[in-house]
């Protein structure tokens, strides 16, 4: 399946220091692979390949994860996003009643969804109606009064009796009699073939004419595979969808389907079905299914976790070096602005490390390139510089110039920055009345 092959893949990065361009090129290679494997449509793996790339090669790794964990994220939210991001509700009518028309091949479970959906709409405190304009089966009006009965909601069907009724006068019909019967919900069930097929398509036009309705909700069955990106399109073209219901999400999907059919629909998942019974259906949720697909649930948690225990792990240390009265040093500094640059651009992020907001009007001419020649001036300091800068006399100023390719006024610069940098430090914690800073003050 596409989760065993994509932790394959992820058990390949583990245990590497840092990703190469090499690793990055070999593994998104590889997730392309399992992608078109699990029949995901070439335009959405092109897409998600390309954004791959570019995030596991920008700017945004984090130190709190190792490799394998930064390509885990980047690809669980890339499949979110693919998914839908945050997920759409349904439209209902300003003016009732709402009408929802289903639309889908045979087998694909729009009956099913009708029972499902007008179950679900009742708990949510609406009156459903449900239509039966699929008169070509023989069983489907009684499909559909039976799976009524179960969610205790009427049905509109044709008299019995009249021969086969013409589902297009049915659903018209039913507008009506919705709203005779105070029904602020209209649910129409449609036919479906085995094929895509111009004679059921006009007929899903002609019903969408007749109840003019504020969603069409495509219904597919999520274990098909490649087919799904023809027939979505088939119904995009014939009948213009606003919606899409994935079904049969308990059998063993592949997974291409869901990847596939908000791209090539351009519309939203809307409902998710995952069993024959009225109650195995929910609102779809992109990163459930996200997780679903990664099978990775532990592992997306330890991920988020080690995020925030850095940000807390730093944040800490620098609290309880302040509050210990100890000096803020070099180190200290240098600590800090790896950490920022790791973070992105340093004007969004100053305000937000501990004690830098205060250095914000002095730090606000510089740039990246001016942070990352502290950071090599830093680094060509022992030590015992750094905790002590009190000791760099000038010999030793041009060697640090010298080590980090910079001249002595920019050393000068910094040291003399610094020493200001301190100071403001101590009047902070003097000013919160942390009682380190009275201890040194004393
Ligand atoms: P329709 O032809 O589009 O109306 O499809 P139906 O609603 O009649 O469903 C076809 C078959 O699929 C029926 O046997 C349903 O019980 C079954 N079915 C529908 N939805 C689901 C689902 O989410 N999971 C499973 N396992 N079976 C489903
Ligand atoms: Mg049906």
């Amino acid at each position: 399946t596409l989760s065993d092959r994509l932790s394959g893949i992820f058990g390949k990065l583990r245990g590497k220091g840092k990703l190469t361009d090499a690793d990055i090129d070999a593994t998104a290679r590889e997730i392309r692979l399992a992608l078109l494997e699990a029949d995901v449509a070439l335009p959405v793996v092109k897409a998600f390949i390309a954004s791959l790339k570019e995030r596991a090669r920008g700017a945004e790794v984090s130190q709190a994860l190792n490799p394998a964990q930064q390509i885990i994220k980047i690809v669980n939210e890339e499949l979110i996003q693919i998914l839908g991001g945050e997920g759409r509700r349904l439209q209902f009518a300003k003016q009732p009643p709402t009408v929802i028309m289903l639309a889908g091949l045979q087998g694909s479970g729009k009956t099913t969804l009708a029972g499902k959906l007008s179950r679900w709409l009742k708990g949510q405190g609406h009156q459903p109606l449900l239509v039966a304009c699929d008169l070509q089966r023989p069983n489907a009006v009684n499909q559909l009064q039976v799976l009524a009965q179960r969610a205790g909601v009427d049905v509109y069907a044709p008299e019995p009796g009249n021969g086969v009724g013409d589902p297009v006068q049915v659903a018209r019909d039913s507008i009506e009699h919705a709203k005779r019967t105070a029904k602020d919900v209209v649910i129409v069930d449609t036919a479906g073939r085995l094929g895509i097929d111009t004679e059921m398509m006009r007929q899903a036009a002609d019903i969408r004419d007749a109840v003019d309705p504020d969603e069409v909700i495509f219904v597919i069955d999520a274990m098909v595979g490649q087919d799904a990106v023809r027939t979505a399109e088939a119904f995009r073209d014939g009948v213009g969808i606003t919606g899409v219901v994935l079904s049969k999400l308990d059998g063993d999907a592949r997974g291409g389907a869901a990847l596939s059919v908000r791209h090539v629909t351009g519309q939203p998942i809307l409902f998710a079905s995952t069993g024959e019974k009225l109650e195995d259906f929910d609102v779809f949720h992109p990163d459930r299914m996200a997780g679903r697909i990664l099978d990775m649930g532990d592992l997306l948690t330890l991920i988020e976790q080690a995020e925030q225990a850095f940000d807390e792990d730093q944040k800490e240390k620098m609290a309880s070096k302040l509050l210990g009265g100890e000096q803020f040093t070099l180190e200290d500094f240098l600590d800090q602005l790896i950490a920022v640059r790791r973070m992105g651009p340093i004007a969004n992020i100053i305000g937000m490390m501990p004690g830098m907001g205060q250095l914000k009007g002095q730090l606000d001419e510089l740039d990246d390139s001016h942070f990352d020649r502290v950071t090599a001036i830093i680094r060509s300091m022992t030590p015992g510089e750094r905790t002590n800068p009190k000791v760099i006399n000038g010999s030793r100023r041009l060697r640090i110039a010298n080590g980090s390719g910079v001249t002595v006024m920019d050393v000068n610069q910094l040291l003399n920055r610094f020493t200001e940098a301190q100071k403001m430090m101590k009047q902070m914690t003097g000013m919160m009345g942390l009682p380190g800073a009275r201890r040194s003050a004393t």
